[in-house]
């Protein structure tokens, strides 16, 4: 694949100052990424600007599953899971090195909100829904039976339980992933620069978006004839920047997580612990390099950048993981990491938070936008879809013909097609045996990049270690820029690792340092930048 670098960056911002285009997208998460891809592979010239790094918004702060919602059902939100678990269905072929089916268990007990008989309609809704495509379908299992499935859960007052299939995913991965697509057909696409307004023409039409470039702090325009907003929690900060008469359409609530070693919580697949006195659910989620426990939904105004984990964050979902495995004497200090992240949700008048609908909105402004926000990542790629149909109503009749078709139901990246991905799991032991790396490296770059795992084997020195190969894969690939955006964002050293990855920083400093052309002081600017991300995400620890 094409490379999608540093020096792409400088090539994209001049081409960007130069060149008209049909769309310019605002925002780099997973919503920016898909637009990006879709409209790009329709032929459409598309430039899209990122004001901090690609995924760092929201796209990197969710529960990191692809699911249906099995909650959304009591919502009576079945448009939304049936297009949710079709695009679950999708995304397992298109990214399968990035989506993992996982079974969840739903345990339920005297006391449960909901009892045996209403669930086991759920779940029968929930696997109809699916059209019966699930990787398996639900079972129903006794306590007893239960208790043999997950030995570790609470066994007083249990009455039974369900389990279902659904995914987990990696979030920020599979941005990266879907804007490397976009560029792959073209897309011009930036990190670290931001829409700071627009130019309106005479017509009273929006021309282009004024942008900073967040490193040289120059300012520049891009001339667009039409402009999409995905900035997911910033919408209604950017509508304002832009319209006088902008009405809010947000309603914004905050969502922590928080990480574990798998030891110290012996989940033998997902679990659903239901909170006491409220009808939010939180995960338990075993995935392959660690365990996430969340999440939280509380209202939330301020900034999206200013989003934190508290101690009463921590403690509230320490206590329900404990109601449900006393057995586990989990404590603050097993915790590794935590993240926290603002939903898009778009105000719908409901009385609670969980009750705010997770449906997406699609709003196009005659003046020359459309803003995308809400919804789901599972249901990202139809969203986007219909994002860019709607953006298509600005255009003439013969480019709305030229433009029609959508293509993205293809893998992400053709090295991880299926096929591809199934191949290079074979082929892990013969790289080993022909590169002298160990053989559980060799695996973990299969798991995680396909028969890519190769060419990222063939492009690099032989001397490189494991995590300097994803370094140089991550600047060269993905527009990697800062050591904190390759420990947050781009592989899992500082959410999994015990230490955050620290030991690994001098031999990733190296690739960077080489690769970006630092000197001695700016590598001591970023490993600065990266331990104070690290002590800022984690700063709650001191409570504990
Ligand atoms: C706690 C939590 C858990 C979730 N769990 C799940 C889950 O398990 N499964 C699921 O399907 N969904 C989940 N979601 C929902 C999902 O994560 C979001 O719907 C999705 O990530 C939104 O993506 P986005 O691209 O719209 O927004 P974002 O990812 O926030 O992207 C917006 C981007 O716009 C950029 N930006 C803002 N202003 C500007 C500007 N002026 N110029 C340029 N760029 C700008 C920001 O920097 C940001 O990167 C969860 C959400 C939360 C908060």
């Amino acid at each position: 694949m094409k490379n999608f670098s540093f020096a792409n960056r400088i090539q994209n911002i001049n081409k960007m100052k130069s060149q008209d285009f049909d769309l310019v997208i605002i925002g780099g998460g997973i919503n920016g990424a898909g637009v990006a891809r879709d409209a790009s592979a329709r032929g459409m010239r598309v430039a899209l600007i990122e004001a901090r790094d690609f995924a760092s918004g929201t796209s990197s702060k969710s529960s990191k599953l692809i699911h249906g919602g099995i909650r959304y059902l009591e919502n009576m939100e079945f448009k939304l899971v049936f297009e949710a678990l079709n695009e679950r269905g999708r995304l397992f072929e298109m990214a399968p090195h990035l989506v993992h089916p996982l079974r969840f268990m739903i345990p339920l007990y005297q006391e449960s909100r909901v009892g045996m008989g209403k669930m086991g309609l759920g779940m029968w809704l929930y696997d109809a829904l699916s059209l019966f495509q699930a990787p398996e379908m639900h079972e129903r299992l006794n306590a007893k039976a239960s208790i043999e499935h997950m030995p570790a859960i609470r066994p007083n007052n249990l009455l039974g339980s369900y389990i279902y299939s659904d995914a987990y995913m990696d979030d920020d991965r599979l941005v990266h992933e879907t804007m490397r697509s976009a560029n792959e057909n073209g897309a011009l696409c930036v990190n670290y620069v931001k829409a700071t307004g627009v130019n309106f023409g005479p017509d009273g039409k929006i021309q282009s978006v004024k942008c900073e470039d967040q490193h040289s702090k120059e300012n520049f325009t891009v001339k667009a004839r039409h402009v999409i907003s995905s900035v997911g929690p910033w919408t209604d900060e950017l509508g304002e920047s832009i319209f006088k008469d902008w009405k809010k359409i947000l309603r914004p609530t905050k969502g922590i997580h928080l990480t574990l070693p798998k030891h110290r919580l012996p989940l033998t697949s997902a679990v659903v612990m239901g909170a006491e006195k409220s009808d939010r659910i939180v995960f338990g989620i075993p995935r392959h390099e660690m365990i996430i426990i969340g999440t939280t939904d509380t209202d939330f105004k301020e900034s999206p950048e200013n989003v934190t984990t508290t101690p009463e964050d921590v403690k509230y979902l320490l206590s329900i993981t404990d109601h449900y495995f006393p057995g586990a004497n989990l404590t603050a200090h097993d915790i590794i990491a935590s993240y926290a992240g603002v939903r898009p949700l778009v105000a719908d008048g409901s009385s609670t938070e969980g009750k705010t609908s997770r449906e997406h909105t699609i709003l196009s402004d005659d003046r020359g936008i459309t803003f995308v926000a809400g919804g789901k990542y599972t249901t990202y790629r139809l969203m986007c879809e219909q994002t860019v149909k709607a953006a298509l109503k600005f255009f003439t009749f013969e480019e709305r013909v030229t433009w029609s078709k959508s293509n993205t139901v293809t893998p992400l990246n053709p090295y991880t097609s299926v096929d591809a991905f199934q191949q290079a799991k074979v082929q892990a032991d013969v790289w080993a045996h022909e590169t002298g790396h160990s053989v559980e490296d060799m695996r973990l770059l299969a798991e995680r990049y396909g028969m890519e795992g190769e060419e990222i084997l063939n492009k690099y020195s032989s001397d490189m270690t494991y995590w300097q190969l994803e370094a140089a894969q991550a600047i060269d690939s993905t527009m990697c820029l800062h050591m904190r955006d390759f420990f947050a964002r781009r592989v899992p050293l500082f959410l999994a690792d015990r230490n955050h990855g620290v030991k690994h920083m001098e031999e990733i400093g190296t690739v960077f340092q080489e690769k970006l052309g630092w000197n001695e002081a700016r590598l001591k600017e970023e490993l600065h930048m990266l331990t104070e991300y690290m002590a800022r995400e984690v700063e709650w620890k001191k409570h504990f």
